[in-house]
């Protein structure tokens, strides 16, 4: 499952249909085993348009005597919740004397469902639960305990299974999840260029999560990791590791962090596969690298810095002669040809890498500024 676009705006899967399933399944067979054997006849309320879906799913799965009632009430415009609750079109039945569970789609701060318990009182329902699909806890802020959720999701804006974006999503089966217009920059050049150092204060000026998979390998070398053992011969040795291990490293990170603007690679991609590997990987999120930052240094420097970093971080590949010629060796036959790749691709952008750290960092950030 790829990414959706709906109007201005791209959604990428978030929860499968099968998924959806089993949950209604479960909150279905939670409330059949609360209701079965009452002598009523509960109204479901369907809470127009959202719930239209989850309510229909839902009654097919409950074994029990009910009704439904609609309403119709809508506090979302675009994607942010307004505050507002707008559009009571009032009921197409009655819940007088009855005992009512409201059919919510979703449930974020709990306005919606505050002002709809008070309705039910005021239409006179004997008693009143509440059942959602999907509940945000982190946003809840009502005393007043949600009886029935099928499923918990942090504070996302999502569309499908009857959820919209201003009209559209709400007939897709599957939910899917806004994907906020991430930046992918890729901080570039040769080992020693000081891109590690650069990257730290470029991921904090632009809220930006630096991925370096350097770091990452020696993190999984330091656990002693499988993988870790698999790399660390290659690393002393100033080979690469294989494209996998990094390209599943990269992804495992895109889909799993939250709150940046975007990403800062570090040491990634090294090579032509993987940046193909990379824009596949882009395009599957409906998006494409923002920008390279390349920082050049001569070779004679590369030597230099990778000394005076020895003795600093104590870097295992920092500390021959032999793996730091074999790395600037790998640098020029495998990464190096990525200059190439990204000038076509209209992404590259060159930095003078000599200098203080506070030249080049004024450096990059003046470019930054126009990516
Ligand atoms: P770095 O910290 O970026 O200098 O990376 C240290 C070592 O980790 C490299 O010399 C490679 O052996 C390995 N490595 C880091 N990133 C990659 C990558 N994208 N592809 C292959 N090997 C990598």
């Amino acid at each position: 499952m790829g990414n959706i676009r709906l109007h201005d705006k791209s959604f990428r899967p978030f929860i499968e249909y099968d998924k959806i399933e089993s949950a209604i399944d479960k909150v279905a067979a939670e409330i059949t085993s609360d209701f079965k054997d009452s002598k009523d006849v509960p109204v479901l309320l369907c809470v127009l348009n959202g719930s239209i879906l989850f309510t229909a799913e839902l009654m097919k799965r409950l074994t029990f005597k009910c009704e439904i009632v609609c309403v119709k009430l809508s506090s979302y415009i675009g994607t942010q919740s307004t505050g507002e609750v707008r559009d009571i079109i009032g009921m197409t039945g009655s819940v007088k004397g009855k005992r009512v569970i409201i059919v919510e789609d979703i449930i974020d701060s709990g306005r919606t469902i505050a002002n709809l318990v008070k309705m039910m009182e005021a239409n006179g329902a004997s008693e009143t639960k509440i059942c959602t699909m999907l509940f945000k806890p982190g946003c809840y802020k009502l005393d007043k305990k949600i009886d029935y959720v099928a499923m918990e999701i942090p504070d996302d804006f999502i569309v499908g299974f009857g959820l919209d974006y201003d009209g559209l999503g709400r007939n897709i089966k599957d939910i899917y999840v806004l994907d906020e217009n991430m930046k992918y920059y890729i901080l570039f050049g040769p080992p020693g260029a000081g891109k590690g150092t650069q990257a730290a204060s470029m991921a904090e000026r632009f809220n930006l999560c630096h991925i370096s998979t350097g770091d990452l390998l020696r993190g999984e070398m330091a656990k002693g990791s499988e993988l870790g053992l698999k790399a660390k011969a290659l690393i002393e040795a100033g080979e690469l590791v294989p494209d996998e291990i990094v390209e599943g490293m990269i992804e495992n990170k895109f889909d799993s962090v939250k709150g940046f603007s975007g990403f800062l690679l570090d040491g990634f991609p090294r090579t032509t596969a993987q940046a193909e590997a990379l824009d596949k990987m882009l395009a599957k999120r409906d998006t494409s690298v923002t920008g390279v930052v390349s920082l050049m240094i001569p070779d004679e420097m590369i030597k230099e810095r990778i000394k005076h970093r020895a003795a600093i971080e104590g870097r295992a590949d920092d500390a021959s002669d032999e793996t730091i010629s074999n790395r600037i060796k790998t640098y020029h036959e495998k990464t190096e040809p990525l200059v190439e790749y990204y000038k076509k691709a209209g992404a590259y952008n060159e930095i003078d890498g000599t200098g203080t750290i506070e030249e080049v960092r004024e450096r990059i950030n003046s470019l930054m500024e126009t990516l």
